[in-house]
C-alpha cells in the first residue's frame, strides 16, 4: 500500500516569533514545489499563531508539540487542543519521548490527550520508543506494544483514521546515533502488526509511521527506501531551513 510521506519538523523549545517568521520566509521557496508529500513544522506555542498566518496557502502544515486533555479549566500553564484547533492547527505530537521521561507523561495521559485532539479533528502523531536499558534488555518490542495498547486503548479504527505513529528511540534522540534502517524497520513492522492486531489490517496498512531520531539529510534516504517507514519526526535538522529542506526533498 502507498502511504503519503509525512515529513515533520519538531523545533522543541526553540526560536522566538520573529526567529519563526525568518525560517518560514527562508523554508518556503526551498519547500514550494513539493507535492508528493506532507510538510509539518511543530514551533513552539509562543508562535504557533504568527506561524499559521506566514504558512498560510502554502504546502507546510502546522503541528503543535503537546498539549493538555481538557478543553479548559484552572490547568496553570497548560494549552487546550480547542486553542490550538482555534488557531489553525493540524496535527498535534502527544507523548514524545521528552515530555513521558522529563514531565513525567504516563500512557493513560497520552490516551486523554489523544481523545482531546480527536474530538477537535486535529491529527495525534503519537511517539512511541524504547530507552537504551531497555533495547540492551531485550524489550524493545514489549516496550513499544504497551505503550501502543495503552495509549490507544478504546478507540475506534474510525476515530483513529489520520492516526500517525512516530517511533522514536530514546537512545536515538538528539545524541547523532541513529537506528539503521534494519532496526527501524524492524520496530516499523512490528508497529504495524500490533495495530493490525488491534483494529484491522486495512486500518493498520494505512496509519504512517513516521521514523524519529538524529533523521540527517545524510540517512533520510536510507531509512525512506525501507516498506514501513512513511515519513520523519525530525528535531535538531529541523532548526536550520536549508538542512530541513534537504531532508523533505529526499530522493
Ligand atoms: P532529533 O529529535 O532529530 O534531534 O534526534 C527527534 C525528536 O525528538 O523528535
Amino acid at each position: 500500500m502507498k502511504r503519503r510521506p509525512l515529513i515533520a519538523g519538531n523545533w522543541k523549545m526553540h526560536k522566538t516569533v520573529p526567529e519563526t517568521l525568518a525560517y518560514i520566509e527562508a523554508f518556503k521557496p526551498l519547500v514550494a514545489g513539493v507535492e508528493d508529500r506532507d510538510i509539518m513544522l511543530a514551533p513552539p506555542f509562543t508562535s504557533l499563531d504568527a506561524a499559521e498566518r506566514a504558512l498560510e496557502g502554502t504546502n507546510i502544515k502546522l503541528g503543535a508539540q503537546n498539549c493538555h486533555w481538557a478543553d479548559e479549566g484552572a490547568f496553570t500553564g497548560e494549552i487546550s487542543p480547542k486553542m490550538l484547533a482555534d488557531i489553525g492547527v493540524t496535527y498535534v505530537i502527544i507523548g514524545h519521548s521528552e515530555r513521558r521521561h522529563i514531565f513525567g507523561e504516563t500512557d493513560e495521559m497520552i490516551r486523554k490527550k489523544i481523545e482531546a485532539v480527536l474530538k477537535y479533528e486535529l491529527v495525534p502523531i503519537i511517539c512511541i520508543g524504547e530507552t537504551l536499558e531497555e533495547r540492551e534488555e531485550g524489550k524493545t518490542l514489549k516496550v513499544l506494544e504497551t505503550q501502543l495498547k495503552e495509549g490507544l486503548q478504546g478507540f475506534s479504527s474510525s476515530d483513529l483514521k489520520d492516526l500517525v505513529v512516530a517511533y522514536e528511540p530514546v537512545w536515538a534522540i538528539g545524541t547523532g546515533k541513529t537506528a539503521t534502517p534494519e532496526q527501524a524497520e524492524e520496530a516499523h513492522a512490528f508497529v504495524r502488526k500490533i495495530l493490525a492486531e488491534m483494529f484491522n489490517q486495512e486500518f493498520a496498512d494505512g496509519v504512517r509511521i513516521l521514523y524519529g531520531g538524529s533523521v540527517k539529510p545524510e540517512n533520510v534516504v536510507g531509512l525512506m527506501a525501507r516498506p514501513n517507514i512513511d515519513g520523519a519526526l525530525v528535531g535538531g535538522a529541523s532548526l536550520k531551513p536549508d538542512t530541513f529542506a534537504k531532508i523533505v526533498c529526499f530522493g
